[in-house]
């Protein structure tokens, strides 16, 4: 019984952290399929594939492109004692992309979580093609969405493999023009063993930028509709990160994306910019429009562009 208990207490504890940041979550669900705190109804179906656009929600419609997504006047919190999202709303249109911005700790991650249904809100409704996440079943809602999360943890295997694990059954050809796209090909390549070098704690260890490549690979392989990033707080240098914000820009082109940036610099084209502080949206609009509000996000960008300057003077020796 102890034998049997330390393992999955182990398990248990990573399933926490990982959950919370965002970390190769579709495989923790297979591993922790217990451990999830939210449930399907009884007799939950799965998501309905959305109405071609314009056409209004629903009616399984197989050429569906329609997949908005809504949160209508969420509130949420982790313990009832301490609310962390008070009366959240925006749509992401279909194919567009909203940022998120603000403090660390104002609730930007929670709003992936929810959306990802990690939890349930308390009050309000999250829904996807117009059915609301409560009443479909999970794993449907999993399926349509793309995670590249702040810090990708890779499986001890292969490339290939942490590759396809995108798409199973994926074949080399598949795999191969994913990591050409996600400009991460020409470095596999490089190694003796290519895609079948081993990767991760007890293979060839990946910077930060390409653990990211291989994340974005990964998704593109499983092209679903819906793409969450959380972008990496850590700092890569500029080149890389120009790149990696590149390819995830032609990564999100038609699809429905939320983008929890931590850099300014990544959200100057979304369709829409929500500054978010202590779990409340206090501004919201387009770059253009927030810098012409002269508030917050304005502080903010003047900050940042102040701070680049001077890094930029620094190492430019200035
Ligand atoms: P950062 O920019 O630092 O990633 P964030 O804006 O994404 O921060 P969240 O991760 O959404 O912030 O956290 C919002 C608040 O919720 C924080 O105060 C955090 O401490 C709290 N919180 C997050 N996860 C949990 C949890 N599992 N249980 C209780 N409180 C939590």
């Amino acid at each position: 019984m102890i034998q049997l208990y330390i393992p999955l207490n182990f398990l248990g504890v990573l399933y926490r952290e990982i959950k919370q940041s965002l970390t190769d979550l579709d495989k923790m669900f297979t591993l922790m399929e217990k451990e999830r705190e939210i449930a399907d109804r009884p007799g939950a179906l799965p998501l309905r594939l959305p109405s071609p656009l314009g056409e209004g929600g629903g009616g399984g419609d197989p050429a569906g492109d329609d997949w908005t997504v809504r949160f209508e006047n969420v509130h949420f919190a982790y313990e009832s004692s301490r609310p962390i999202l008070h009366d959240v709303s925006f749509e992401i249109p279909s194919g567009r992309t909203v940022a998120v911005v603000g403090p660390s700790g104002s609730g930007k991650s929670t709003l992936a979580r929810l959306l990802y249904r990690f939890y349930d809100v308390q009050q309000g409704r999250i829904t996807i093609a117009g059915q609301d996440v409560r009443d479909v079943t999970q794993s449907s809602v999993r399926q349509v969405i793309g995670i590249v999360p702040q810090d990708t943890v890779l499986f001890n295997d292969t490339v290939e493999y942490n590759i396809a694990y995108g798409r199973p059954g994926a074949t080399r050809e598949q795999v191969e023009e994913a990591a050409r796209a996600a400009r991460i090909h020409g470095f596999i390549a490089s190694t003796p063993k290519g895609y079948d070098t081993m990767v991760g704690e007890r293979g060839l260890k990946l910077s930060g930028g390409e653990k990211q490549r291989v994340a974005i690979a990964r998704t593109l392989l499983k092209n679903p509709p819906i793409l969450i990033f959380d972008e990496a707080t850590s700092a890569l240098d500029s080149a890389n990160e120009r790149a990696i914000q590149s390819e995830l820009k032609s990564a999100a082109q038609n699809k429905t994306t939320l983008v929890i940036a931590h850099r300014l610099s990544t959200v100057v084209d979304a369709h829409e910019i929500l500054v978010v502080e202590a779990g409340r949206i206090i501004e919201r609009g387009t770059h253009q429009q927030l810098l012409a509000l002269g508030g917050r996000y304005a502080d903010m960008w003047a900050l940042q562009q102040s701070a680049e300057s001077e890094q930029f003077g620094e190492v430019m020796g200035m």
